[in-house]
């Protein structure tokens, strides 16, 4: 039998896709076009319906030697998903049944492909919430934990891994393995579980999720603050949680990029004056407890050079402002030749941005740059006037080199997938690099699953 008969005998002859036409979306992910990986030209998709045949497949893959590429949401920004090698794209979007929500246990059971649309608005449904949000909810449960992805919620709450507590995974060589569980402590031996959890597609498929929720805060309220420079914006977030308070989120936007999103929505940045701004989402149990949270930090803002405070009054002033944000990535999209992840300790992040500007004042360029201010997780935008000029990779190198020398690293959330290996092997010392590689070879010996992804 050829691999495409064994792989309809496994999942069935409607979940196989041979022709190209067809399955174009599974070639692609969000990467930016300066560094998108260009898919091999023979590739097979299979949509499998559990864990049973994933199992199958990956052992046939095993004997066949064929490279597997796991597939969620497809919003990975640095390549993750895309079949460089000829294989199979094994897309977990069949697997997407929420298969309980456990009030007394405060956990969700999800299977891999279910999206984060489902699974927060499900969540909610039940009067909880499932604290991280990646920007893209067309992410899946898997891929998210696949990249043990972050979003801006992670400064009060954290990032995906401290809310898995259980998954079901099927290693490289075919084994279907149960992890964890629903514990909130569970000390038994090396921890597989966490070492999957952002493992980018490369030590097993995540089929099912185990995740802790959390009630859900009576009121939230988001507070717009504006201050004439970048340095004294990002200069007072650390004031503001000395002073105690602990938003859920506090994102950083600059003007000229902010207006661009707010013209592409038909929409107005309702700040009047500054041209740094910080976005803080505040929650609490009640309305007096957020109004009080926005006063003390309008109070430390103020104290601290800022030059206004628009406190959004209505649910829809509220998501307008949050969606002008969210949809900075898509807006600059077309001119865009990549987006960088580095974190640099919170307190660091004016002298990154500095530096930041400084790069692109010697190159020449404008580099927009925005993200979660009080996680030191920002995002450079370096556009395609760099890509045509052939300086991307010189650009990129100044910018590593000044954030590592900040004490930052490579990649905060979005992982390092297939666009970011030369910086993970230039920054990751060798003795880390040859202990994550005899990992990688213990699980998959035959280096099946996802070649070529995160490790080199
Ligand atoms: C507009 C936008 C905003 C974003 N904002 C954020 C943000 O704020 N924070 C953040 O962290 N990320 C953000 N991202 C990045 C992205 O959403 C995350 O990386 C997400 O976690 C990927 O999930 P996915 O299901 O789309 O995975 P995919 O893109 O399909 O795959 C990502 C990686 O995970 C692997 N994978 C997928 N599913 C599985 C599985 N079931 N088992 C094993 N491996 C699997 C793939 O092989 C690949 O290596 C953003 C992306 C976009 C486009």
């Amino acid at each position: 039998m050829d691999l495409v008969t064994e792989l309809q005998t496994i999942a069935g002859n409607d979940f196989v896709v041979t022709r190209r036409d067809l399955m174009q979306q599974y070639l692609l992910d969000e990467t930016p076009q300066g560094v998108k990986p260009v898919a091999a030209d023979n590739v097979i998709v299979v949509k499998p319906a559990n864990a049973g045949q994933i199992s199958a497949i990956l052992k046939l893959a095993n004997r066949t030697l064929t490279p597997v590429y796991p597939r969620g949401g497809g919003t990975s920004t640095v390549g993750g998903p895309i079949p460089t090698k000829d294989g199979i794209v094994l897309s977990l979007e069949r697997l997407d049944t929420i298969e309980e929500i456990d009030l007394e246990n405060l956990m969700i059971v999800a299977e891999s492909g279910v999206t984060m649309e489902t699974l927060l608005h499900d969540a909610e449904a039940a009067g909880l919430l499932f604290p991280p949000h990646p920007g893209d909810e067309g992410a899946q449960v898997g891929g998210v934990i696949a990249c043990n992805a972050g979003g801006s919620r992670a400064v009060k709450y954290g990032i995906v891994r401290n809310y898995v507590k259980g998954l079901e995974v099927v290693l490289p060589t075919g084994e279907i393995v149960s992890m964890g569980g629903k514990l909130l402590k569970n000390n038994t031996g090396l921890d597989l579980m966490h070492l999957m959890i952002g493992s980018e597609g490369i030590l097993g498929i995540i089929t099912k999720a185990v995740f802790r929720l959390y009630p859900k805060p009576a009121v939230t309220a988001v507070l717009l603050v504006s201050f004439d420079e970048r340095h004294t914006a990002v200069a007072a977030v650390p004031l503001v949680l000395q002073a105690g308070i602990i938003p859920l989120a506090i994102e950083y936007v600059e003007r000229d990029i902010i207006e661009i999103s707010a013209t592409h929505l038909g929409l107005t940045w309702p700040a009047k004056s500054g041209n740094a701004h910080l976005i803080f989402t505040v929650d609490g149990g009640s309305e007096d407890e957020v109004y009080q949270q926005c006063e003390r930090i309008a109070e430390v803002c103020d104290a601290n050079g800022a030059v206004d405070t628009l406190f959004a009054e209505t649910k829809q002033e509220q998501d307008n402002i949050l969606k002008m944000r969210n949809e900075l990535y898509g807006v600059l999209m077309p001119q865009l030749a990549e987006s960088l992840d580095l974190a640099v300790p919170p307190a660091r992040v004016a002298d990154f941005l500095d530096a930041v500007e400084r790069i692109a004042t010697q190159y020449g360029s404008r580099i927009p740059n925005y993200g979660h201010a009080a996680d030191g997780n920002l995002h450079p935008h370096l556009m395609m006037d760099l890509q045509e000029r052939g300086l991307l990779w010189t650009v990129k190198d100044a910018i590593y080199e000044e954030g590592t020398r900040l004490g930052g690293i490579v990649t905060a959330e979005h992982g390092v997938g297939r666009s970011r290996r030369v910086y993970f092997d230039r920054y990751t010392d060798e003795t880390s690099k040859h202990l994550m590689r005899g990992i990688k070879h213990l699980f998959d010996p035959n280096n099946i699953l996802n070649p070529d992804a995160a490790i080199t």
